[in-house]
């Protein structure tokens, strides 16, 4: 009992430890075993890093309303999953995380192929070295869009408070993981990536040509992509990150320092081809 009150009062600390150590364990394993030389260069690290400050900013804004409503449908009683009937524990945790990663599927695949919104998304894409840091490289007005689309998933279905705080916390491992510059051996992926999301999967969507670019869309789990014909798989060897669109012609790596990145999405008229 002891120690599930202790759990309860820190588990936003524990949360944070956990986040710190999956970021460091990978930061450790892409400096010896990473597929990119020199895949941690200080000063793509540090303009990465500076997405915290409106990353935090817009989640906190966000997230008071999110969970405010999600407490109301709780008590109440409101959502899909109570109006159909399954309060049971493991029945709503199942289908949670499957529904919600459908809609993560369903909100990547769109912010590729919606102009309006791929120009914020191609601001994650632009990096030319892929790292643990690149976890945190999202444009402020992707990140609204993605919690936006994400609350509406979650008002919808009314799972218990628990469930989300648990999904939110493995999507955060996991995004870590598979941006992080380090692959798993290919016939350990091969397997494992029939279920879950895996680096070497990821590492195809930051390849910088189609049909690369628009594939390998998935959160958590590799069947959407499996089921809509968007799995594409490249060896090490063939993937060069970034993006090759001929507006990030002009823009070299000096320029794109967190201020240019911040101002990419209304200047340039960005395709996706
Ligand atoms: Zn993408
Ligand atoms: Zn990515």
């Amino acid at each position: 009992m002891e120690s599930l009150t202790f759990l309860d009062e820190h588990h936003k600390t524990i949360q944070l430890s956990i986040f710190m150590g999956v970021f460091l364990v990978c930061l450790n394993i892409e400096y010896f075993f990473g597929v990119t030389e020199k895949s941690l260069k200080f000063k793509n690290f540090r303009t990465n890093l500076l997405f915290i400050i409106p990353g935090f900013i817009f989640q906190t804004l966000l997230g008071f309303i999110f969970m405010d409503v999600l407490v109301f449908e709780n008590i109440h009683n409101y959502g899909f999953l109570h109006y159909i009937g399954i309060t049971s524990v493991v029945a709503q945790l199942i289908i949670s995380f499957v529904f919600l990663d459908f809609f993560y599927w369903l909100y990547h695949f769109l912010m590729h192929k919606i102009a309006i919104v791929w120009r914020f998304h191609a601001v994650h894409h632009s990096d030319k070295i892929l790292n643990v840091s690149t976890s945190l490289r999202e444009h402020p007005m992707e990140t609204t869009i993605r919690l936006s689309h994400y609350m509406l998933a979650v008002w919808f279905l009314g799972p218990f408070v628990w469930i989300i705080s648990l999904h939110q916390f493995v999507q955060v491992v996991s995004k870590i993981i598979i941006h992080s510059n380090w692959r798993l051996p290919d016939k350990i992926d091969k397997y494992i990536s029939y279920l879950i999301l895996t680096p070497n999967m990821h590492h195809v969507h930051h390849h910088e040509k189609q049909p690369y670019t628009d594939s390998n869309y998935g959160d958590l789990f590799s069947v959407w992509d499996r089921l809509f014909g968007t799995f594409y798989y490249l060896s090490k060897e063939d993937v060069v990150f970034g993006l090759d669109v001929k507006e990030f012609e002009n823009i070299n790596s000096q320029n794109l320092r967190f201020k240019n990145l911040m101002k990419i999405p209304f200047k340039n008229h960005l395709s996706n081809k």
